[in-house]
Formats: C-alpha cells, structure tokens, sequence
C-alpha cells in the first residue's frame, strides 16, 4: 500500500457537496480514506474570486502508481463539471491535487511530487499539520509542523466548526 496525500479544493457552491462526492469518488477509484482533516475555508489566493475557497487534505491508502492517481483524480475533476478554460488560476467547481506520494520524488511535465507549491500555501499546510504534523518532506526534510511555522503566507484560513457546517454552500 502507497501513502497518499490529497487535496480538496472547490470555490464554486454547492462547495461542501462537491468535496463529499469527491470523497465517495475518492474512495471508490482510488483508494481507502485513513485519516481526512476538517474543512478550511480561505480566500482565493492569486486572483479575484466572490466566494471563498474550501479545502481539506485526504490520506488515502491506494495501490495505484502515480501516474494512474493523476488519471484517476482528473476523470473526478471533470465528472463534477470541472472547466479549465484558459487561465489556470480560476474559479473551480472541484480541483484535486496530490501533495505526497510515499516519500517519491517525481518532476515530469505532467506531474510534480510533492506538489511544488504547498510549502507556500497556508490553506495547505493547516489541514496537512492536523492529520500528518510529523510526516517530513522528502526534499525539505522538515515536518509538516515546521514548514507552517516556516511559511510566510498570513493569509486567514481557519476551520469551519461543526456547528458553522449547515450554514455553508
Ligand atoms: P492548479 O491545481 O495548479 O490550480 P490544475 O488543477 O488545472 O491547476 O492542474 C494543472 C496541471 O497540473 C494538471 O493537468 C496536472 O498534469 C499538473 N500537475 C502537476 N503536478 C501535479 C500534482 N502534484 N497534483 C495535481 N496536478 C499536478
Ligand atoms: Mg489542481
């Protein structure tokens, strides 16, 4: 069994519905969910958007190589009306990415392992320290813990609460 790490991301409502039909999606395609952290909401992060993004990070147990994982992912993306129209930072019904794969280091055109950008990114780092604080970058060579205390995004990302839940789209 492979250790893999996703992230959830939708800006488009219903926002929550997606993320759980990707879980099902998830669970039947690609793999067993281990552990899922809360839902984050953050502010789009590099362009304009009306509504925030919510994320969350998956720790699926797969059999599946790399490659077919990215398959497998995208054919999620587009059954739940994923458009990629020009631009790359847009607005998204669903976007799925894979931020750890095993400790593999992967750098082809199609796909980067880990996931170049998520040492950056709060609203990544947040879910990843809730369920993995120790798991350590295989080229950093740091924890999960020590890249957010390292990262300089101050971008709000918090939680949403149990009791928030109904009240979001
Ligand atoms: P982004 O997630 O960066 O906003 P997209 O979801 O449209 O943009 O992804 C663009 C391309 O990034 C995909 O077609 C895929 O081949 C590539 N890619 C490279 N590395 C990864 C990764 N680790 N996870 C997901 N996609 C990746
Ligand atoms: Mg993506």
């Amino acid at each position: 069994m492979h250790q893999l790490f996703l992230l959830l991301g939708s800006n488009i409502a219903p926002r929550q519905k997606y993320l759980e039909h990707a879980i099902s999606a998830i669970q039947s395609d690609i793999g067993s969910i281990w552990k899922s952290s809360r839902i984050y909401e953050s502010p789009p992060l590099g362009f304009e958007a009306e509504v925030n993004f919510l994320n969350q990070v998956l720790w699926v147990e797969t059999k599946l190589n790399p490659q077919e994982v990215l398959l497998r992912i995208q054919k999620i993306e587009i059954y739940q009306g994923r458009q990629r129209i020009g631009a790359a930072m847009m607005s998204r019904t669903l976007d799925i990415d894979m931020l750890y794969y095993d400790s593999l280091v992967i750098n082809t055109p199609a796909l980067t392992v880990p996931h170049p950008r998520l040492h950056l990114r709060r609203f990544t780092l947040l879910p990843l320290v809730e369920i993995a604080p120790t798991l350590v970058h295989p080229t950093m060579k740091i924890d999960q813990s020590a890249l957010l205390k390292a990262c300089l995004d101050d971008s709000e990302v918090r939680a949403i609460t149990e009791a928030a839940m109904d009240r979001i789209d």
